[in-house]
């Protein structure tokens, strides 16, 4: 029946302007496909979430983790949010996915920091579209109150995208959430729409330079300057600063010199599914046992 459509559509167009090629209506078969299988999945449950490690540049100590989403599509097949993330986003099913989300990095924080024997910080991304439920604000403060742990080892990362088309609704869930506890990060800084004024009028808290400027930091003199200047205007404005996308003993290197607080990135950790960041707190709870009670707040 999907295919008659898509066929239908094609024909249609062939007539007047030619615009819905061959290669269109694959795509469009594809996209239908994948839809479905998404909804099936959500319905499944097969979203889970991986960890990566955050570590302090400082130390190397593990300071908390980044709940990223994969689909668990099987036992053995794991797919990256780079497929599927816009796909839910405009099915309108990234609200369900999103409290799920939710819950089990509130339980995932809650176990690790049973684990480690201190508190351990956990970084959820939300998308602008989880902003359009009003009750984004109640859900995340349930899911925090019922595990018990401070709201402020949680911080809630954004993109700049949301400040688009900057609705009264957003700031006003982002005042709550702040003034609840949690901390406020934004996401992938440099590369999209910011404005100083975002920083100045909304309640952020933390600056996560973006992949594409560590990438070339000790290589490139614009890379480097522009990844200095945000590490600075971080400390300016009483931000923590995140480095992702850490490769190499280089940039963490330079990172170290240039006093940026914590680092995420393949060199200390990739992306690793529940028993594994709790293999890596055993480890970490082993090798820094002299730590353990010196640091009780992760930020
Ligand atoms: P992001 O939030 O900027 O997450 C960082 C991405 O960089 C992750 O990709 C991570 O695996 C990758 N990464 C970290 N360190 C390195 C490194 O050293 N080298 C390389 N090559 N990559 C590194 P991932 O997990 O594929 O996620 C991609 C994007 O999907 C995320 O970018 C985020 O925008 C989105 N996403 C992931 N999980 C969620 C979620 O639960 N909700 C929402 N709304 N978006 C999510
Ligand atoms: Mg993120
Ligand atoms: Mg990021
Ligand atoms: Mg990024």
């Amino acid at each position: 029946k999907r295919a008659n459509i898509a066929i239908d559509v094609g024909v249609q167009s062939n007539s007047n302007i030619n615009f819905f090629s061959h290669e269109m209506e694959s795509q469009f078969l594809q996209m239908m496909e994948l839809e479905m299988q998404l909804e099936k999945a959500t319905a499944e449950e097969e979203f889970i979430l991986h960890y990566q490690p955050q570590v302090d540049i400082e130390t190397m100590q593990i300071k908390g983790f980044e709940a990223l989403i994969r689909w668990q599509k099987q036992p053995n097949e794991v797919i990256y949010p780079n497929v599927f993330i816009s796909a839910i986003e405009r099915m309108g099913l990234i609200n369900t996915i999103g409290y799920s989300i939710i819950k089990q990095a509130c339980q995932a924080q809650a176990i690790f920091t049973n684990v480690l024997g201190r508190n351990v910080g956990m970084s959820i991304n939300l998308s602008p579209s989880q902003f359009v439920d009003p009750n984004l604000f109640a859900v995340i403060k349930e899911n925090i109150l019922s595990i018990g742990s401070p709201p402020n080892c949680f911080t809630f990362e954004i993109t700049e995208s949301l400040f688009v088309d900057n609705s009264a609704n957003v700031m006003d869930t982002l005042n709550k959430l702040r003034g609840f506890g949690v901390h406020i990060a934004l996401d992938d800084f440099g590369t999209g729409y910011s404005s100083f004024n975002v920083l100045r009028t909304l309640p952020i808290t933390e600056l996560k330079i973006d992949k594409s400027f560590v990438d070339n930091v000790t290589l490139n003199p614009v890379d480097e300057g522009i990844t200095t200047t945000i590490i600075k205007l971080a400390k300016d404005l009483n931000m923590k600063v995140v480095a992702e996308g850490i490769e190499t003993t280089t940039q963490h290197e330079f990172m170290k010199t240039h006093n940026c607080n914590l680092g995420q990135g393949y060199l200390y950790s990739k992306p690793v599914s529940l028993d594994k960041a709790l293999e890596l707190l055993y480890q970490e709870r082993e090798h820094r046992p002299h730590r353990l009670s010196v640091d009780p707040m992760p930020q």
